[in-house]
Order: C-alpha cells, then sequence, then structure tokens
C-alpha cells in the first residue's frame, strides 16, 4: 500500500500517484497505474477546479492506464487534460509556473513496470539528476539490466535517487516464485482436476482489481477454454482478453464474482449459480491467487497449497521480492533510495535504514552487514513476458492486500 507523499526531492514542482494536500499546487502530474492507493485526490472537486483554470497542468500516465481511467464516469473530467504516453520514448515537458512564468524542462521515460495493466515506472532526467520512480513493480532478476533507457551505451545511467515499491523489502520475503513457476503451479493443479470429468469445475477467486488478466488468458490458451466472468464490457476494447473470457456459463473455469461467493462456494455453488443440465452435482475447488513468499532457508516448498477440503491457495505476486530488489538495485547504484511503501510488520525507519545500505559507496559495508547473496548472476533472462492488457473496469483495487 503506497506511502508516497507524491513528491519527489529532486523535482518538486510536480507530482505522482498522489493528488491531494500540496500536490494541488503541481505543475503536472504523473499516474503510474489504476490501483486505488495511488489515485488518492483524483477525483476530487478540488482538483477538478484547479484544472479548469489552469492552461498548463496536464496528467501524465501509459495509454492502457489513460483507457482504464476515462472508463470510470468519476475520472472522465480527466479527458481534456491527460497526456498518454508510449513507452520507452523519452519526452519533454515543460513544468510552468503559470503565475510567474518561469519554467523547468525535464525528460520523462515511461518503462513497463510489470506490475498491473498499463502500469509503468517512469525515469526522470534534467538539472537536478536522473531519478527513478518505479511506482508497484514485479522485475525478475536480471530484467533491469536489459532495459536500454537506463543505460547510456554499455554503462548504468548515473542515477541520483530511486523512488522504490518496497512491498517486499524485507528478508522474511526473500523469495517470490515467479510469475511463469506461479502459472504452471495453477495449471497444473487446474489439469488435475477438470481432465477427471465434465463436471469438476473451478472457481478462481479473484479479488476485484487489474492484475490477474495474464492468468485469464494463459488458462485459456492451455486449456482451450473461456474463463466465465460476470460481464463482458470492460473487455470490449481488448480482442486478445476478449477470446478468453465468455458470459457463458457452461464452463469448467470460472472467475464470476457474487458479493456472498464464499458462501456459496460453502455450500458447493459457484458464484454464478450455474448447474449442470443433466442436474449432476459440480464437484467445485477453489483457487484463491494470493502473495506467498519464501524465506531463505526454504529452498522448494509448493507454490500451490491446500486451505480446506477443497480451496486452495496459490501464489500470485504483483511486486518484487527481496531478492529481486537487491538485485534491481546493486545494478542501478542510486545515490539516495527512498521506500513508497513500509513492509508489513516494519517501521518507516527500518526500512529506510536497510536501504541505506543498498545505496551507492554504502554497498561495500551493506556486503557485511547483510549476508551477502553472492554475486547475482545477471543471466539474460527474457524480460517479463506479462502483457499489459486493458481491462476497463471501474475497479481500482489495490490487489496487494490479499
Ligand atoms: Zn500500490
Ligand atoms: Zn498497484
Ligand atoms: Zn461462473
Amino acid at each position: 500500500m503506497s506511502s508516497f507523499a507524491g513528491r519527489m526531492k529532486e523535482y518538486s514542482t510536480m507530482s505522482l500517484d498522489r493528488f491531494d494536500r500540496e500536490n494541488l499546487h503541481s505543475r503536472a502530474y504523473f499516474l503510474s497505474h489504476c490501483h486505488k492507493d495511488h489515485m488518492k485526490g483524483l477525483k476530487a472537486p478540488i482538483l477538478r477546479r484547479k484544472l479548469q483554470f489552469s492552461r498548463t497542468v496536464r496528467l501524465y500516465c501509459s495509454f492502457v492506464t489513460k483507457e482504464l481511467l476515462l472508463n470510470n464516469p468519476k475520472y472522465a473530467f480527466w479527458e481534456e487534460y491527460i497526456v498518454a504516453l508510449e513507452l520507452e520514448s523519452p519526452t519533454q515537458i515543460s513544468l510552468v509556473d503559470e503565475a510567474s512564468g518561469e519554467k523547468e524542462e525535464i525528460l520523462v521515460t515511461l518503462l513497463a513496470a510489470a506490475h498491473c495493466p498499463g502500469s509503468v515506472m517512469f525515469l526522470f532526467e534534467g538539472s537536478q539528476g536522473n531519478v527513478l520512480y518505479t511506482g508497484d513493480f514485479r522485475f525478475a532478476a536480471g530484467d533491469v539490466s536489459r532495459i536500454e533507457h537506463l543505460h547510456s551505451g554499455s554503462r548504468v545511467k548515473d542515477i541520483q535517487s530511486i523512488y522504490l515499491d518496497s512491498t517486499f523489502y524485507d528478508p522474511r520475503f526473500f523469495q517470490i516464485p515467479t510469475r511463469d513457476v506461479c502459472l504452471d503451479g495453477i495449471s497444473e493443479l487446474v489439469r488435475n482436476w477438470i481432465s477427471q470429468s465434465a463436471y469438476h469445475v473451478v472457481w478462481l477467486n479473484c479479488k476485484a482489481a487489474y492484475g490477474y488478466e495474464y492468468l485469464f488468458t494463459n488458462l485459456g490458451e492451455e486449456f482451450n477454454t473461456q474463463i466465465h466472468v460476470n460481464s463482458l464490457e470492460m473487455f470490449k476494447k481488448m480482442p486478445e482478453l476478449l477470446s478468453y473470457v465468455t458470459t457463458d456459463r457452461r464452463t469448467q473455469i470460472h472467475a464470476c464474482r457474487h458479493p456472498k461467493a464464499e458462501e456459496f462456494f460453502q455450500g458447493s455453488r459457484l458464484p454464478c449459480g450455474c448447474r449442470a443440465s443433466d442436474g449432476t452435482p459440480l464437484q467445485i475447488i477453489s483457487i484463491k491467487p494470493s502473495t506467498m513468499w519464501f524465506g531463505e532457508r526454504t529452498r522448494k516448498t509448493n507454490v500451490v497449497i491446500k486451505t480446506g477440503a477443497s480451496s486452495f491457495r496459490a501464489c500470485f505476486s504483483f511486486h518484487s521480492s527481496y531478492l529481486e530488489l537487491k538485485d534491481f538495485l546493486s545494478y542501478l547504484q542510486p545515490v539516495n533510495i527512498y521506500p513508497s511503501v513500509i513492509p508489513l510488520g516494519r517501521t518507516l525507519t527500518e526500512v529506510t535504514q536497510m536501504l541505506m545500505l543498498m545505496c551507492r559507496n554504502q554497498s561495500d559495508q551493506a556486503a557485511t552487514v547483510y549476508k551477502p547473496l553472492g554475486a547475482l548472476k545477471r543471466c539474460m533472462v527474457k524480460r517479463p513476458t506479462y502483457e499489459c492488457r486493458p481491462r476497463p473496469f471501474s475497479l481500482f483495487d489495490a490487489p496487494e492486500a490479499q
């Protein structure tokens, strides 16, 4: 849950992912993705009024984020003030003080954050140095080494500060299985179940939030089927996703929702109430995607665990693990690191201190204070294969709370 107040020390006339309080006076706004904890104040009447009287203030985000946002009528007033930017295309922006006319030029580049549809990081380059705001992100070890815009030639750019998604910056969250490993675990469970008979069905107990889209497409693809959802309205603009979802209840994989879904499930019913046409009772299992982490000493644990007679939890994380964050930071070696999230059970002071050890000039010391992870091999793993697909749906809850 983001606790970032909106402004960075280096470029303090603009705001990111926060739109209230002092942020109301900003010269430009940036939205990393459509999760509620990054949208505070974004639909407030006071901000709306301010926009009406401004000639230069704009909100910058990715094309997908723009689409998701405008699809919600509460945010529709942003339409004339949003500027969608392409990924990996450095764009110059003027930060103008409308009272005095004074202005500052800054270069911004959007980098895919592999967190949910449309999610990006912002790299700023200007008179106060290079600053990276990560928003929420999930990178595997090695991913950062292949981001062209973080390099000049073959060298890593000199990064002054990183504003970091530190959700899991704690040795307790040492390792979180990769998306592919988690997906394999879920697929195997689904396969073993639905292959038993046509009456064996799976209910994916997903929270209403962006981020599960790739689970639907992968399962749809693998089992050559469609996933039952409540409505197709939200998928209309996404032909790639549209072919994997359906409102026809006669399918073996459901991701439909109902306020009393858990209760229904206890009574062996699906949220949509679907029954077999010949009256045979359905055999249902539920799979709840949730973050599961793996301690340093734990070598192998199943990515799927049984939590009840027919319920399972499956590992599914939208944020980088401790190990992945250390890999990311030790590669970029910024001068400063500021946490945007306080890990569960920690304080801001603790996480700030731990991050300080990963800053440039401190990393030698860090190696002795914290057990070194060894030279992390930056094997050229493939880029996150996670594709951001828009899902115009008015549900911006942050899924990390599961
Ligand atoms: Zn967040
Ligand atoms: Zn998020
Ligand atoms: Zn259903």
